[in-house]
């Protein structure tokens, strides 16, 4: 794991330890008021045994936005960027092989630790990164899962944290998606003014394919997955048009392909969104469709070296 503490206003060294193990206050602000901002990310062992890591820049990024929306100093991204490729190097031997489909995830966290009974923002911040390796998200090959769209619990609110990643937004969530899961079905969250337009999977965005466009939602509340805004290049790259507007739920109606897109999975297919208020399923089919598997592989061929990184994405460590 690795370290770096902002304390008297500036950030220090960035450190190494093998104690995942972390003391803070029991009145640390990350635990009385969620004053927390977390990322995620993958570090791939390519083809040619080199190992990459897919766009750590844009989530260094992101990490400042969901800073500076809790209230947090922003981790500099060279920081960022020293921490987690120091975290990838210490922990080269946990890099999966190729072929495995299997990855080093990397989980940077950002906390406050001052202690406050008093509602108040603390002075003192952790940055923290920890590394694991994960297997394969579809240990049984590219496939689809079934959705349903819950209409009654608001992932978040239009100017509230819906766009940045923060604890919260997920914790909330955990009573729409736990119950979900356990039949075996990923949830459709709402936009949370009207519950009309779709918004996104919870831990991942959502798009669609409709008579051959790639159509994902524009909204205030969800996350900028980095997963979708390079699907949206990729498009671009393979002559497949692409919009990002507002998505009415019966649009699925007229939909060929749905998926979730995100790091966990990259695209994760969806083969029949439920919607239990209207009593009405859309099919997508079992099988993943011909735009998300082109998009897929597109994606893992730059992500495992198999093909030209044109865009610069992947920081090779
Ligand atoms: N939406 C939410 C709420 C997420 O937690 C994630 C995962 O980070 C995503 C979307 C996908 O974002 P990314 O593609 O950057 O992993």
């Amino acid at each position: 794991m690795v370290r770096c503490t902002y304390r008297n206003g500036r950030w220090g060294e960035v450190c190494l330890t093998s104690d995942f193990h972390i003391s803070i206050h029991a009145a640390a602000t990350a635990l009385q008021y969620a004053q927390e901002a977390f990322e995620g990310l993958k570090a791939f062992r390519g083809v040619d045994g080199q190992v990459r890591i897919f766009r750590p820049e844009a989530n260094a990024r992101r990490l400042q936005d969901s800073a500076r929306a809790m209230y947090m100093p922003p981790l500099p991204v060279e920081k960022f960027m020293e921490a987690i490729t120091l975290c990838v190097e210490e922990n080269s031997d946990y890099i999966p092989p190729y072929g495995t489909g299997a990855t080093l995830y990397l989980r940077p966290i950002q906390i406050g630790v001052s202690p406050r009974v008093g509602v108040t923002s603390a002075e003192e911040f952790d940055f923290l990164c920890v590394a694991t390796p994960i297997g394969p998200y579809f240990p049984a090959g590219f496939g689809t899962t079934p959705f349903i769209i819950n209409r009654w619990i608001d992932r978040a609110a239009p100017y509230g944290t819906g766009q940045y990643k923060v604890g919260g937004n997920y914790a909330s969530a955990f009573r729409a998606t736990e119950p979900a899961h356990e039949q075996g079905l990923g949830v459709l969250f709402l936009d949370s003014t009207e519950h009309k337009y779709i918004d996104e999977c919870g831990g991942a965005n959502f798009f669609g394919v409709k008579d051959g466009v790639y159509v994902t939602p524009k909204s205030r509340c969800i996350l900028p997955s980095i997963t979708n805004r390079s699907l949206m290049t990729l498009c671009a790259d393979l002559g497949i048009p692409h919009e990002e507007r507002r998505i009415p739920v019966e649009e699925l109606a007229d939909m060929q392909e749905a998926a979730s897109c995100g790091t966990g999975a990259a695209i994760s297919p969806i083969s029949k969104i439920i919607d239990p208020d209207y009593s009405k399923t859309y099919d997508f089919g079992i099988a993943p469709g011909s735009v998300c598997c082109k998009l897929y592989h597109a994606l893992q061929d730059i992500q495992y070296g198999r093909a030209e990184d044109k865009h610069r994405w992947c920081v090779i460590v």
